[in-house]
């Protein structure tokens, strides 16, 4: 008899997401339509706080439009952690300008707030923080490093719905932008998506007008009345970022589950908390003290005193039927960052001891108790 591989990931996509998008499909109307507009209508009340929120379709489009509306482009630099995806660093470069990368702290996995203050130089104009696997990082310092030096923030909350810190929701924070993502894999997806939020309405119009081809809306609406229906101006060489209305179906949906998803996660983090108990594993890092933390990841680490290798662990999972992943891989040892910007393993000890032991193990809505038994048990095997 056979067990079932299980998967590091899945979506949970319920007959109202399926519902939705089929009604799309009959509508006659299949991108940015009457879905889109309510899905960022529905998104802005989620997050209150009088928020806009901008539907895009991937996370890097809207972190390409949110750093484009702070006005970053050649010669800047902007400050950002090693260990992320590489689309939080990519969208400096389509601009032209530089990231500089910084560690991670140990205890949050996220931006080491301290070592953005001695990044900073006269070219620094932005920072993007990253809420690792869910857990947001340390903003209340953060903002009040980037007031001290004028610096704009833009948070990378691709893990962080729904997430808060200092009690308040990621997305309704002092920054300027905060970008969402809707990837398969996140906790609510919409295939391929994201959403810009930001409280800003000068950026929220210039990334309004630059989702779609830097045609200005505004001036599409004022003639209106006016004109034939055909007019518009371009204002911009603007791109291709908006969100279709089959996307925007599932998001509608998958956003009333957010909390549902967040409760379900957390329940699965906590037993998988108490199972290791005693386990030479490291943890991942709670939230701080009342917070929400969205559990996107739940990231392990191998104790120093285990022998084993990282990559023979992950081999003994799968021997076993179990998927688990690595998150991330530092962008310092990716040969483009690497070789272009001149990293090394020794700028960022922090972030590349823990890429050594990091394991990420399944977590998703679907799974059962009975799947986190599983994987705890192949966790003692391959550890034996
Ligand atoms: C997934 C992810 C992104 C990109 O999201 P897409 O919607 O796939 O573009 C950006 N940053 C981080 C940290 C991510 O995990």
């Amino acid at each position: 008899m056979t067990t079932p591989f299980l998967p590091f990931a899945l979506p949970e996509i319920g007959e109202e997401e399926i519902a939705e998008v089929v009604n799309a499909l009959r509508s006659g109307w299949v991108t940015t339509g009457p879905k889109a507009k309510q899905f960022e209508a529905d998104f802005a009340s989620f997050l209150g706080g009088g928020v806009e929120a901008i539907a895009v379709n991937s996370a890097t489009a809207g972190l390409h439009l949110g750093l484009e509306a702070l006005g970053v482009g050649p010669g800047d630099e902007v400050i950002t952690t090693t260990h992320t995806f590489t689309a939080t660093a990519e969208i400096i470069r389509y601009l032209g300008a530089d990231p500089v990368f910084v560690d991670v702290d140990a205890n949050t996995l996220c931006i080491d707030v301290n070592a953005v203050e001695g990044a900073i130089s006269p070219r620094t104009k932005a920072i993007i923080p990253v809420h690792f696997a869910g857990r947001a990082a340390d903003m209340g310092p953060l903002l009040a490093i980037a007031q001290r030096h004028g610096l704009k923030v833009m948070e990378d909350a691709a893990h962080a719905l729904p997430t808060t810190s200092g009690g308040k929701l990621v997305g309704t924070l002092e920054s300027e932008v905060t970008v969402f993502s809707f990837y398969a894999n996140k906790t609510i997806t919409t295939g391929e998506g994201g959403m810009l939020v930001t409280r800003n309405a000068e950026i929220a119009r210039r990334a309004r007008v630059m989702r779609l081809h830097g045609i200005n809306r505004d001036a599409f609406d004022r003639f209106t009345a006016k004109v034939p229906s055909w007019y518009y101006e371009v204002v911009a060489p603007g791109f291709k970022y908006n969100m279709t209305d089959i996307a925007a179906s599932m998001g509608i949906h998958q956003l009333k589950r957010a909390y549902a998803f967040q409760k379900k996660r957390e329940q699965l983090a906590a037993l998988y908390d108490e199972a290791f108990a005693g386990l030479p594993i490291v943890c991942p890092p709670k939230a701080a003290n009342g917070d929400v933390h969205s559990w996107h990841l739940y990231v392990i680490q191998l104790d120093g005193s285990v022998s084993l290798g990282r990559d023979q662990f992950i081999e003994r999972m799968f021997e076993q039927g179990i998927g688990c992943s690595v998150h991330y891989i530092p962008l310092h040892l990716h040969p483009y960052w690497r070789d272009n910007f001149h990293l090394t393993p020794e700028m960022f000890p922090v972030s590349q001891k823990i890429y050594e032991r990091t394991v990420s193990l399944p977590l998703f809505t679907r799974m059962t108790a009975n799947d986190v038994a599983r994987v705890v048990a192949a966790v003692k095997v391959a550890l034996r």
